[in-house]
């Protein structure tokens, strides 16, 4: 025997749940009629018709709109559950696909900037070339400047000689 969905839409269950969404309201009801009537007492008694004798059908009151509104909440809960389900689940994937997104954007970027750091655009075609890449894969633009002086190669941007400091152009 297999206990899935068919065990929750139990047609017993469904009676118990229909059965606590009638009693529910008619206890909350209840309650709230016992309490207006102990409150309505308390304030009439207040005004001078003498002591509060129904004042205990306000306890009662509040006693029975617990349980009904316990009972209520019972009878619906099914309902809710269901309804918050089936409302949640496509925002909770939405949320979950939002940062996922987000993630993977910013991690993207971060590599980005990485890999930006240890490599160089041509000054010609803008096309990112390795660090260590003499000319653009690209267009085949010199990525670096070879010193008239001592002939070590520096950065394509360098303005002077990182090996013996003479002025590049
Ligand atoms: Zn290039
Ligand atoms: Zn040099």
């Amino acid at each position: 025997m297999r206990f899935n969905k068919s065990n929750i839409t139990d047609p017993k269950h469904n009676k118990t749940r229909k059965i606590l969404k009638i009693i529910g309201p008619i206890v909350l009801g209840i309650g709230i009629i016992f309490f207006l009537i102990g409150i309505i007492d308390f304030f009439s008694a207040f005004n001078g018709m003498g002591t509060p004798t129904l004042f205990w059908a306000c306890f009662v009151g509040i006693v029975f709109i617990g349980i009904g509104s316990t009972l209520t909440g019972f009878g619906f809960m099914k309902n809710v559950g269901g309804y918050v389900a089936s409302q949640s689940a496509p925002i909770l994937s939405d949320t979950v696909n939002y940062v996922a997104d987000n993630i993977s954007d910013s991690i993207a970027d971060t590599a980005n900037k990485v890999k930006k750091c240890s490599s160089k655009t041509c000054p010609k075609c803008g096309a990112i070339n390795d660090e260590n890449d003499k000319f653009c894969s690209n267009c085949g633009t010199p990525l670096t400047k070879k010193c008239p002086k001592c002939q070590n190669e520096n950065n394509i941007d360098s303005k002077f000689c990182s090996n013996c400091g003479e002025k590049l152009d």
